[in-house]
């Protein structure tokens, strides 16, 4: 499942690096001082995001009382309710 999300993030990453690629060229700035600023805000963009997503992704939410649990768990651990397949 995770590796048919590997290619659009690819093709993805590739675009954002085109974009500032072109966008430093167009600004007389070299690509290797716009690429070293993109990856300290997208790291710094990424720290701030990650706890949020990170609650996410590999759960989900009980139908009953909204609690996330684990994706593959047979039953909800905060009420007991119990989840087909
Ligand atoms: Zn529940």
């Amino acid at each position: 499942m995770l590796f048919l999300l590997a290619w659009p993030i690819l093709v993805i990453l590739l675009v954002i690096f085109a974009m500032i690629y072109n966008d430093a060229i167009k600004r007389g700035m070299h690509p290797t001082t716009a690429f070293l600023c993109a990856t300290i805000a997208f790291t710094i963009i990424g720290i701030i995001i990650y706890p949020a997503v990170r609650n996410i992704i590999g759960k989900k939410a009980c139908l009953k009382c909204e609690t996330m649990v684990p994706e593959d768990s047979k039953y909800c651990y905060q009420c007991g309710e119990r989840f087909k397949g």
